[in-house]
């Protein structure tokens, strides 16, 4: 089932034990190095299993995807933009990272980091809502995530806590990045910090996910990065309410809300964080506010996130 045609090259570095040299070799990596274990999870349109390397006991989660499902299900352009950007982002802080990709007869494999504590969703539920600490420790991690894509002029589109993992130290690692826009490579974030315009973004079809789903998507068909914006507004104000701030029994009800920008806060919501949320959930996307602008806010006074701590700091209790 497993049966492996695509390989990966891989430059392995081996330290001789005797003389303590070290010595490169290229090695060719395929699914047989990996063993299958537990099914992490169940996307759409594929199937993500725990695999752990034969030589190094590393674990990885791989990405199953089957080929006969794409091609019939028209997805092979999602398979497409979602190596493409996580190679893009090999490194990025905040982004899971990808390390190989495989292929066999009847399947496409992705070799992702493993990110053992599940996702930013069930970490809410378990919890119920976030302290204003907690808020801040993720929202810091999330929008600093956002910023580096976007200045690799990458759009998500998807932004929701179920792709949000959390990585072995519970920090923030975005995934699935199936739905993302790739822009050119010149025109992206300027360095004043403008948003990255998709002047190829008027589409047809639905892109997102009900709840988080801009208004300019539904009223004009239009999106560049600042839906991945308001799309964290809606993430920051879920943390404390414990739930999205549109949400209705269907799809169609929830559209009309955010159409409408119709969501209350729940009783208790800080003050900070509700001055923040308002500036963010605002239907014209040129008054919503820029990234640069939120890490200014002062619900993030005591966040520095140019020395690195927004990653290096232990998450709170
Ligand atoms: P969607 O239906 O949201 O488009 P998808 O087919 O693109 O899904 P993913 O969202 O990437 O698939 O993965 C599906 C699930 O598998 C995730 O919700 C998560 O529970 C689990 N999962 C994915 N990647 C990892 C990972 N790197 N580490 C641990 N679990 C993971």
């Amino acid at each position: 089932e497993w049966a492996e045609r695509g390989a990966a090259k891989i430059i392995k570095e081996v330290v001789d034990p005797t003389t303590g040299e070290l010595t490169k070799h290229v090695v060719k990596m395929g699914i047989k190095d990996f063993k299958f274990g537990e099914q992490l999870g169940d996307g759409s349109y594929s199937s993500v299993v725990l695999a752990t390397a034969r030589d190094s006991g590393k674990k990885y989660a791989v990405k199953v995807l089957s080929k006969e499902y794409l091609i019939r299900q028209k997805k092979v352009k999602y398979v497409t933009v979602e190596k493409l950007a996580l190679q893009k982002l090999n490194g990025t802080k905040g982004i899971i990272r990808l390390f190989f990709t495989f292929q066999d007869e009847a399947s496409l494999y992705f070799l992702l980091e493993y990110a053992p504590h599940g996702d930013f969703l069930a970490l809410i539920k378990k919890h119920g809502s976030l302290n204003e600490q907690c808020a801040r420790y993720y929202a810091s991690q999330i929008i600093d995530a956002v910023d580096s894509l976007h200045t690799i002029g990458i759009i998500h589109r998807d932004i929701k806590p179920e792709n949000i993992l959390l990585d072995k130290d519970m920090k923030v690692k975005l995934t699935d990045f199936g739905t993302a826009k790739i822009l050119p490579e010149e025109p992206s974030d300027d360095a004043d910090g403008n948003p990255c315009f998709d002047l190829n973004a008027r589409s047809k079809s639905f892109v997102g996910t009900a709840e988080y789903v801009s208004p300019e998507l539904l009223n004009d068909s239009y999106t560049d990065s600042r839906c991945d914006i308001w799309a964290f507004g809606c993430i920051l104000f879920q943390m404390v309410a414990g739930k999205p701030p549109f949400k209705a029994s269907n799809e169609y009800l929830t559209f009309q809300k955010v159409m409408k920008i119709q969501y209350a806060f729940t009783a208790g919501f800080p003050q900070i964080i509700k001055d923040l949320v308002k500036k963010l959930l605002v239907k014209e996307p040129n008054d919503r506010l820029t990234i640069e602008q939120i890490k200014a806010h002062i619900f993030f006074q005591s966040v520095n996130f140019d020395d690195g701590s927004v990653w290096d700091d232990d998450p709170p209790e």
